[in-house]
């Protein structure tokens, strides 16, 4: 039945379908009565927070009848020493993901357009349409092209027109692995009027071992339309917590300070970042039992016959060969929660989050007899 109150909303609201999160472990338990499951599908770090962060958490307790600090005074400190960069330039967020929305809510009007690329992370297009604005989409590289399912930059750039206000970049992208080198970045960013606010989302900077991936952070001095995003959901280990930022110019960090909420950044998640971002062994395990298991899997997946994209952050993209619902379905049964892509216009795969070694073998062995049994 149609919402009785579609023709109340705002425009944009009217055609946008909500964001699919990976299932959750609670979830899954209760419909299908079974216990002991693992998620593989939401990109989290298996190895959990760092044990920094949950002491400088129990600390902070005692304070949360307090308001956080809005202006993030101590994160953005700790942030600018870690960086190089002035405290200025820094904006914090809900998530990275509040400061993707605040993007579009402070530069997009209904009349104006956001340039991204097909199999791009789905929440640019989400924020885009929910200001009204439209979002123009550029074809990836072909199957068979050596960079299958990467963004293709010329593609993009063909899209930019007068009414371009944001381009949306995710490298790596999720949830194809796929990513952008430091020389065809930095030309792209280049060749770009100043005019356009072009976005870096670096989600998953930290898991990246090419020696020619970009730090579009170094970048944000000389290009003063580059706006580089980071969060602590996915390395750090807080996604539960809430808590991402971006660097940019400080004209741009001070527009995007008008739109947010306040205290859109919590006590609890402030300090456990802080705390975190001095945490360097933790990250370090992070990306030795990611790199592992980035491995292990792909080789896994090509054993059982499945094609792999290949990826270079803590998840990976595996062409199933046919509709990869019934593998889904398969494999929550058995406990094991993966994500479907076909909201990406991609049914045939499955985006799998790389997990610890015992989560992987679990994995690929449910796989294996799912695979054993059709
Ligand atoms: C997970 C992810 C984010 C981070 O989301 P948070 O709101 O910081 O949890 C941003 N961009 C991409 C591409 C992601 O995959």
């Amino acid at each position: 039945m149609e919402n009785r109150f579609l023709r109340l909303a705002a425009e944009g609201i009217r055609g946008l379908s909500p964001y699919v999160p990976g299932k959750p472990i609670d979830e899954l338990e209760r419909e299908y009565g079974i216990r002991n499951s693992i998620k593989l599908a939401s990109n989290e770090n298996p190895l959990g927070p760092p044990q920094s962060a949950i002491r400088a958490i129990t600390a902070a307790q005692s304070e949360l009848s307090l308001y956080p600090d809005g202006g993030g005074f101590h994160l953005k400190q700790a942030l600018a020493s870690k960086l190089g960069i002035e405290p200025g330039c820094i904006t914090l967020g809900n998530g990275s993901n509040d400061v993707l929305v605040l993007l579009a809510e402070t530069f997009l009007t209904a009349d104006s357009e956001a340039v991204v690329s097909q199999y791009a992370f789905v929440v640019y297009q989400l924020a885009v349409q929910a200001v009204g604005a439209t979002c123009k989409v550029a074809a990836v590289y072909p199957a068979g092209h050596a960079k299958a399912y990467g963004h293709d930059l010329d593609a993009m750039r063909a899209l930019v027109s007068e009414k371009t206000r944001i381009i949306f970049i995710a490298n790596p992208n999720n949830p194809t692995g796929t990513w952008l080198a430091s020389t065809e970045l930095e030309q792209f960013i280049d060749s770009v009027s100043e005019d356009v606010i072009i976005v870096i989302d670096e989600a998953y900077n930290e898991y990246v071992e090419e020696p020619d991936y970009p730090d579009a952070v170094e970048w944000v001095n000389r290009f003063p339309n580059l706006v580089v995003t980071r969060t602590f959901s996915k390395i750090y280990g807080l996604a539960g917590l809430r808590v991402g930022y971006s660097v940019s110019h400080q004209d741009i960090a001070a527009l995007l300070n008008r739109v947010r909420q306040p205290f859109n950044v919590n006590s609890l998640a402030q300090v456990a970042a802080i705390a975190a971002l001095d945490d360097p062994d933790h990250v370090a395990s992070s990306r030795t039992v990611n790199a592992n298991g980035l491995r292990l899997l792909a080789q896994g997946m090509e054993d059982l016959g499945f094609t792999v994209i290949p990826s270079v952050g803590n998840f990976l993209l595996v062409d199933m060969g046919r509709d990869a619902a019934p593998y889904y379905e398969a494999l929550l049964r058995a406990g094991v929660i993966v994500r479907p892509v076909a909201n990406y216009g991609l049914p045939h795969h499955l985006r799998i989050t790389v997990g610890t070694n015992d989560q992987n073998k679990r994995l690929m062995a449910a796989l294996t007899s799912i695979v054993e049994s059709d």
